[in-house]
């Protein structure tokens, strides 16, 4: 400030001294005041338009110019021009900034797995994620600033969304919903700002379905659990009121007998499901050998066939070998008990007479592959894609009367997945079924991986020759 006054004083002496050194060679006193005069005047008013060419300068600078150039170095205007050109700077800065944070916040919420839409007071689409863009057959950038209500035309949330209650959530089927392949949507609006709307959507078919699978379950092993008591509640009644005799006695005993094992079968069942859900994966270190499995599975099957003659003979012609010698990593239990429910499966469905053949052997690619082949009635294929759910039974009377609980395929199959396996059925109605589980190559353990065994006791039986690769 005190140079801008200095400037101005000092062109002003200047402007005068020269007035007067160019009126002095008149020699009239009078001339030498008027000529001082206008030379301080003149000299004043360039100082003023110079100064204000520059102010000028400036105004247009920040008008138009470049906050990165410099409009001017020195004077009062150089320093204005300097403090303004730091001040739009570290605004710029802020705003990059502001911007930045923006396109993360943005980001994050794209990345979100719900929907998100936001809308304006007028019930217009400011900004939506590409989630909401999918649940609501939407397009992200053609859709902006469409109002809402005319987009999205499902009557259930037309009338939410113009009651302006939104105290609750909507659920309502998504845009890409089918009958056969049902998209369940739970949507809610929540009110900010001005009258502004934030819409909060998530795809809810999969907890829907598990929902419903859940009743359906519950449902039925109640009704699974409700008929052998009935019965058992009939006969106890029966007991309990009228005179019977001796042989009377022991046969509704025996027939109570029947219906307290067939709750037993199903609660063991469940309970074999339910650890089966709950445990870690099997292990990958342990093991059991497959002729062990197959010579168990031998054991039980033949069992079995002879339960179910009343000679007490195996009914059925049984072949059971071993192709594969070597180790199943994973659950000794998990795996007896799934190729368990396949055999008894075939001897429960195959008549007498029957053939029933178990086979394990090693495929090209070093995965094991577990067969049981039947000749009973087979399954018609519309049966086959629903075989494994629980409670599913082609044929209700004959797998209770067989003592089947309708869960035997749904623990083969959560086995197999278990130990990374799939379960293969392939069923011809009329001529028989083969149920194959085969294991992935990192759950078998061939021989030469296998750690060496202590070498045989003299007298030891030889190896089983029926193992073999
Ligand atoms: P269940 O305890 O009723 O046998 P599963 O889950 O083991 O239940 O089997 C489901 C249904 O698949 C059975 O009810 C039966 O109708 C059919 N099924 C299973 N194995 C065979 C088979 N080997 N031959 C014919 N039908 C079979």
């Amino acid at each position: 400030m005190f140079w801008r006054f200095f400037s101005f004083i000092a062109w002003q002496l200047l402007g005068g001294l020269a007035g007067w050194y160019a009126t002095s060679f008149t020699r009239a006193a009078t001339s030498e005041l008027v000529g001082t005069l206008a030379g301080v005047v003149l000299s004043g008013a360039a100082w003023f338009l110079m100064d204000t060419s520059r102010g000028v300068r400036l105004l247009h600078w920040l008008r138009v110019g470049d906050a990165s150039e410099v409009a001017m170095r020195t004077g009062l205007w150089g320093e204005v021009s300097d403090r303004a050109r730091r001040l739009i700077r570290a605004r710029e800065q802020m705003t990059q900034e502001s911007q930045r944070r923006l396109q993360d916040f943005l980001s994050a919420l794209q990345a979100s797995p719900n929907g998100v839409l936001l809308l304006d007071a007028n019930g217009q689409i400011e900004w939506l994620n590409q989630t909401a863009a999918a649940h609501f057959g939407l397009d992200a950038q053609r859709d902006l600033m469409q109002h809402l209500g005319n987009l999205v035309r499902d009557p259930g949330f037309a009338s939410y969304f113009a009651k302006r209650d939104f105290r609750h959530v909507l659920t309502m089927p998504g845009r890409e919903s089918t009958p056969a392949r049902p998209v369940k949507l739970s949507v809610q609006l929540h009110p900010y700002g001005e009258g502004r709307l934030l819409l909060l959507s998530s795809d809810i078919t999969a907890v829907e379905q598990a929902e419903a699978m859940r009743r359906d379950f519950v449902a039925n092993v109640s009704h699974e659990i409700r008929t052998p008591l009935t019965v058992l509640a009939g006969f106890v009644e029966t007991l309990q009121t009228l005179p019977l005799n001796d042989e009377e006695r022991q046969r509704y005993l025996a027939l109570m007998a029947q219906q307290a094992e067939r709750m037993q079968s199903l609660v063991n069942d469940l309970l074999v499901l339910s650890r089966l859900e709950g445990s870690p994966l099997p292990s990958d270190t342990e093991g059991i050998a497959v002729s062990t499995l197959i010579s168990q599975l031998e054991q039980d099957g033949r069992a079995l066939s002879a339960v179910m003659n009343p000679s007490c003979e195996p009914m059925h012609e049984l072949k059971f070998e071993s192709l594969l010698s070597g180790e199943i990593i994973g659950a000794p239990s998990e795996l007896l008990s799934a190729l368990g429910n396949l055999v008894s499966n075939a001897v429960r469905y195959t008549p007498s007479g029957g053939k029933i053949e178990v086979r394990a052997r090693l495929l090209a690619d070093d995965r094991a592959e577990f067969s049981v082949s039947d000749t009973g009635p087979g399954i018609a294929p519309e049966h086959l894609p629903r075989l494994t759910e629980r409670f599913y039974r082609v044929d209700r009377s004959r797998s209770r009367d067989t003592g089947g609980t309708g869960l035997g395929l749904a623990i083969v199959k959560h086995v197999a997945q278990r130990h990374g396996g799939e379960l293969i059925i392939d069923s011809t109605p009329g001529k028989g079924s083969v149920f194959r589980i085969i294991f992935p190559a990192s759950r078998v353990r061939l021989p030469k991986e296998l750690p060496a065994s202590p070498p045989a006791a003299p007298g030891a039986s030889a190896p089983d020759p029926a193992s073999s690769r």
